[in-house]
């Protein structure tokens, strides 16, 4: 586990002890602005590298008590194509915005219900760390593309058809839907889907 920290100045430069941000100066209402600049160690999500730590960058803004995060998380990723199987990389891009509460501001319920709503301060530090992870992994897409049309492969000859057309005749049925063109649904089935 390699951690690096770094809390840029805005008002005043965020004192940082582990990946913890110190807000202690913003709740005794010293500054209004707290600069986040931190690495955080990513976990991949299935099927994706990431290329490099997670860069999070924001800002944390407190307005007459109410405190508010708004970061971006930036991470360098690589995979495939679900398309044409071709290599994607890129940087992926996160909004992180989150309300800034002291313990014991929200009900237990409140917690659970509200992970993605609120982050909690815990004796004036913010740890964001664990968060972003679970954020990371959940808005990350689903499945690359290397480009939004991407035409996928040709399914007589296998070749990208992002390449132009490679003059296969395509009106053999696609195997995959062969095998579905093969399934017969006998008749009493039929009839109890029709009643349905
Ligand atoms: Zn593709
Ligand atoms: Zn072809």
């Amino acid at each position: 586990m390699s951690h690096f920290v770094h809390a840029q100045r805005a008002d005043f430069k965020g004192e940082v002890f582990g990946v913890k941000l110190d807000l202690r100066p913003m709740l005794r209402g010293e500054v209004t602005r707290v600069g986040v600049d931190f690495l955080i160690e990513p976990e991949a999500p299935a099927g994706v590298e990431l290329d490099g730590d997670a860069h999070m960058e924001g800002l944390v803004t407190n307005q007459g008590g109410y405190m508010r995060l708004e970061a971006t998380v930036t991470v360098p990723y690589s995979g495939t194509c679900a398309r044409c199987l071709d290599a994607v990389s890129g940087t992926f891009v996160m909004p992180f915005e989150r309300t800034v509460v002291t313990e014991g501001t929200l009900t237990e319920e409140q917690e659970e219900d509200n992970v993605d709503e609120y982050v909690i301060l815990e004796d004036g530090f913010l740890d964001v760390d664990e968060a972003v992870r679970e954020a990371l992994i959940l808005s990350f897409p689903m499945r690359l593309l290397c480009r939004e049309d991407c035409p996928g492969l040709c399914p007589v000859c296998g070749k990208p058809l992002r390449d132009g057309d490679c003059g296969c005749v395509k009106k053999e049925i696609d195997p995959r839907w062969a095998a579905l063109a093969s399934i017969r649904f006998d008749e009493d089935e039929e009839d109890d889907t029709k009643g349905k």
